[in-house]
Order: C-alpha cells, then structure tokens, then sequence
C-alpha cells in the first residue's frame, strides 16, 4: 500500500467515526507515533472518540506545554480568555503578585499567569490529588517549579482572608443533565468533577465567588471563566458579593466566557 493509500484509509476510519477533523487529528497522530503498528492503535483509540490530548499525552495552551491525562480537564483555547483578561488588568508586570488558582486541574491557569507575571508566586487547588501530581509535573515541564505550588482543598477553605492579589478559577460549570448530551469525547473521558456544575450549572459559583471575595486583599483582582448563558448570573453573584468593576470578557468565538471583578 502506498502512503497516501495508507493516509486515505486511516481518515476515513476517523471520519466513519464522527470526527470532523479527521486530516488535522492524523497529522498529530504520525508526528507522535514511532511505527505503524502505534499509528494503527492510536487511530483506533481515536476512532473510539477518546480526546486527542488523552492520546497524545500533552496539550499546548498558552505558550506552555502540558502533560494531559484523564485525571485533568484537557485545557481549551477558550480558557485563554481568562488569562488574557487577567494580565490586562495587572498594570505593573513586575510586581511580586500572589496568585491562586482554584479547581486548577493541569495548573494551565496558574502557569500560564505565572509565566507572564516574573516576580508573581502562586497556589494552585484542586480537591483531585492525581490532578496535582499532572499539576505538578506541569510546573517542572515548564520551568515554573519554583513558583508555583499545588495543595488539595476544597475551593478557598483553608485560605486566609486578604491574602491574595489575583484569584482565577475554571469551576465545573456544566448541568448535570447537560453532560449526557456532550460529545463523547468529554462526556465518556473527561473528569465529572471539573465539569458539573449541579441542577443549572451555577452551584459552584455561589460557593466560590464569596470565597474569592474574602481570600483576596483589598483592590485585589478575580476571574472566573463562565459558560456561554452564565454572564448575567454570574455577574449578579459578584455584585452581590461586594465587587467592584464587574466586567465580561468575551472569547474569540464572541461568546461571554469571563467575569472579573476588582475587591474594593
Ligand atoms: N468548557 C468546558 C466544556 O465545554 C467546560 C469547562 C468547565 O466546566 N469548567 O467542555
């Protein structure tokens, strides 16, 4: 069988399976394989609809490359809009800033800041100990070992109050009910945890928005990423809560994906 013979196969397997971007998820796959034999067996994982990340093992996010398993939220692009939204309201760059990350899965939130922000430190917290051991091996695989440390907890339990510059999170925020309906690829491989948000999607908010409230120190910073239809509900928690400066920052899709909010 030729290449191209063997190529046209392979996409269609992929194709027959509901993959839309058979050509771009195969070119992944014959970049990360050693033989044929890998590339058959990844093809098939793929045609399984397992995540491409599971199966390649890493995801690019930001400028960073991270170390993927099931055990995380494979970080999306959309996710950048919060870090984007973030460093555009750090006037100073060099300030030695206290960052926190909550929920943070991979670490991407907290690293990416982290690689931005020289003079910032940060915690990331996750209540999965095998999502901070990715976390972890993250911060190494991207030289931020140092500045970065990962600690099980439940939201910003054990934080105390007035001690952060920035608080950011990515909270499950999908309903229940909505899960089932996702493509499988989510549904069947991604962790629940980092996506169910309860009945309509929002009960982490109401948890988390206070708490980032009384962690952060006055005229500190927060930012959560939000689902498309979760704007006005969002803001509304972060009014409530005593934020300043409520803004939505939309992501490249034009959909809501950020509220943010300043602590007098
Ligand atoms: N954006 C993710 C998705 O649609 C959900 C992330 C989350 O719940 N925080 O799969």
């Amino acid at each position: 069988m030729t290449d191209a013979t063997r190529k046209a196969r392979w996409i269609e397997q992929l194709k027959s399976a509901g993959i839309e971007e058979a050509a771009i998820d195969l070119r992944h796959i014959l970049l990360a394989a050693a033989d044929e034999a890998q590339i058959d067996d990844m093809v098939s994982r793929r045609a399984n609809r397992e995540p491409l990340s599971h199966i390649l093992g890493d995801k690019p996010f930001w400028t960073l490359d991270l170390k993927v398993t099931r055990d995380v939220l494979t970080p999306r692009a959309d996710t950048e809009t919060l870090v984007e939204t973030v460093l555009k309201q750090v006037t100073d760059r060099s300030r030695a800033l206290y960052i926190a990350d909550f929920g943070t899965g991979s670490g991407a939130i907290l690293l990416a800041l982290l690689s931005e922000l020289p003079d910032a430190a940060g915690l990331g917290v996750d209540i999965s100990e095998s999502a901070l051991e990715i976390a972890r091996e993250n911060a190494v695989r991207n030289a931020l070992q140092d500045r970065a440390t990962f600690r099980t907890g439940n939201w910003a339990e054990t934080i105390p109050d007035n001690s952060l510059d920035i608080a950011v999170s990515n909270p499950p925020y999908i309903a229940s009910a909505v899960i089932d309906t996702l493509e499988p690829e989510v549904r069947d491989h991604e962790p629940r945890l980092a996506l169910d948000g309860g009945d309509d999607g929002l009960g982490v908010y109401h948890i988390l928005i206070p708490e980032l409230f009384r962690v952060l120190k006055p005229g500190g910073l927060m930012a959560v990423e939000i689902g498309y239809d979760q704007a006005a509900p969002v803001r509304a928690l972060a009014e409530a809560a005593g934020f300043d400066d409520v803004g939505l920052t939309q992501d490249l899709g034009g959909q809501p994906r950020v509220i943010s909010g300043r602590k007098p």
